[in-house]
């Protein structure tokens, strides 16, 4: 899901304040994302400067592929 200077809802989000759900809209200022509630007025800033690590982990690649391509896993704490 790309972000734009539009606002625009994201579905399926519930509103972290008023617990509405379909109620957020994401849009760009400043080159700083953010989420508001358009029920209730709460406004966050999301932070997306991380990695999408999230995406990897649906990815159907074993284990021993992403070991090969990137050390980068070695920072995840395999004990969580
Ligand atoms: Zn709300």
């Amino acid at each position: 899901m790309a972000l734009t200077t539009k606002k625009q809802f994201i579905a399926g989000v519930t509103c972290p304040k008023c617990a509405q759900i379909d109620k957020i809209q994401a849009y760009v200022e400043d080159g700083i994302n953010y989420r508001e509630c358009v029920s209730c007025g709460f406004k966050d800033e999301m932070r997306l400067t991380s990695a999408p690590r999230e995406l990897q982990t649906r990815v159907n690649t074993s284990a021993e592929d992403i070991a090969g391509q990137t050390r980068a896993v070695k920072l995840i704490d395999p004990s969580r």
